[in-house]
């Protein structure tokens, strides 16, 4: 079993305990928080800090924070997050929507080449590495800068082994699109994790992705599109349909962002994200694992979704 690279060095497989495999402490905009960072509310890394530390009291183990360099990755902070709190971070590189028209023409193995750097060295002027690789595509489907993005983490990973987590949009089923470039590649698809799929409750599409071979990630709680308790159901009948052991639950839960000022020109106390779920990343252990348990799932299965899962989908086993 290959050891997982979090931001503060390797640790064995067997440490990871439970595991939330999509949150973010901080997503802003590439450079944002160094350059302005009154735009992130009164304390962004305390507030991301606490975050964390009420996962950890709630007993979260470890978190992979998706937050790549254009969702503004700080990777400084998520060290002395790690640090004050004791929860194990993995961190990503590769790319999510955010591509500047500055990168256009830039090549497939030019970014594969940025991407292992990130893995095998560390991102430039740390020695904070990457654990996996995240490439992403939206509504408007794989665009040609996407594509590029898309195949590089497919070469990275081909070199350095990590595994690949990919932003997708189920309801245009754009992983189909994804997972056909990956294969091009030569990607292993078990070493895949798409993203976002509870973002539907089409059966048939998510069953057809996990049959490819991946892992899915149920990772939008409470989300927006789909009512927490049909992601729940969906997620049951998943379990009942044999694909325990490829679910992962988690929240994409933004910690910290930008505040924004109201129409009436005060400062709202948190930012939006943050409204939309004050339960940040305890929304599963609050309202998801006692809806399970009601349905019947029993602690083996939740022990899979949330340990077994992520250690296999992190370490390659
Ligand atoms: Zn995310």
């Amino acid at each position: 079993m290959n050891d997982i690279m979090t931001v503060l060095g390797p640790i064995a497989a067997d440490q990871l305990g439970f595991t939330l495999v999509h949150e973010h402490l901080l997503v802003s905009a590439a450079g944002l928080l160094h350059s302005h960072p009154h735009l992130h509310g009164p304390d962004p890394e305390g507030e991301a800090i606490a975050a964390l530390q009420h996962a950890k009291d709630a007993g979260i183990d470890s978190i992979i924070d998706c937050t790549t360099f254009d969702l503004g990755r700080v990777p400084e902070l998520l060290v002395r997050a790690s640090e004050a709190t004791g929860v194990h971070i993995v961190n990503t590189t590769g790319w999510w929507l955010d591509v500047p028209r500055f990168l256009s023409g830039v090549s497939a193995n030019q970014m594969a080449e940025e991407f292992i750097r990130d893995a095998e060295e560390g991102f430039r002027g740390t020695n904070i590495r990457a654990g996996l690789l995240k490439c992403a595509a939206d509504f408007q489907g794989v665009t040609p800068d996407l594509e590029v993005m898309a195949r590089a983490v497919a070469r990275a990973h081909k070199a350095t082994g990590l595994p690949v987590m990919v932003h997708s949009y189920p309801t245009g089923q754009v992983a189909r699109r994804q997972l056909e470039i990956l294969g091009e590649e030569g990607v292993d698809l078990r070493r895949v994790k798409v993203d976002h799929c509870n973002d539907t409750t089409d059966v048939e599409y998510l069953t057809w992705i996990l049959d490819q071979g991946c892992f899915i990630g149920l990772d939008r709680y409470p989300g927006r599109l789909v009512s927490a308790a049909a992601r729940t159901r969906t997620m049951k009948e998943l379990i009942d349909a044999g694909y325990a052991d490829r679910l992962c639950p988690s929240h994409d839960c933004i910690c910290v962002t930008v505040y924004k000022e109201r129409p009436d020109g005060t400062m709202p106390e948190h930012h939006g994200y943050f409204d939309h779920n004050p339960d940040q990343m305890l929304f599963i252990h609050r309202h998801v694992l006692p809806e399970l348990r009601e349905m019947g799932v029993d602690d083996d299965v939740i022990s899979q979704l949330f340990i077994d899962n992520p250690r296999r989908f992190l370490a390659g086993v």
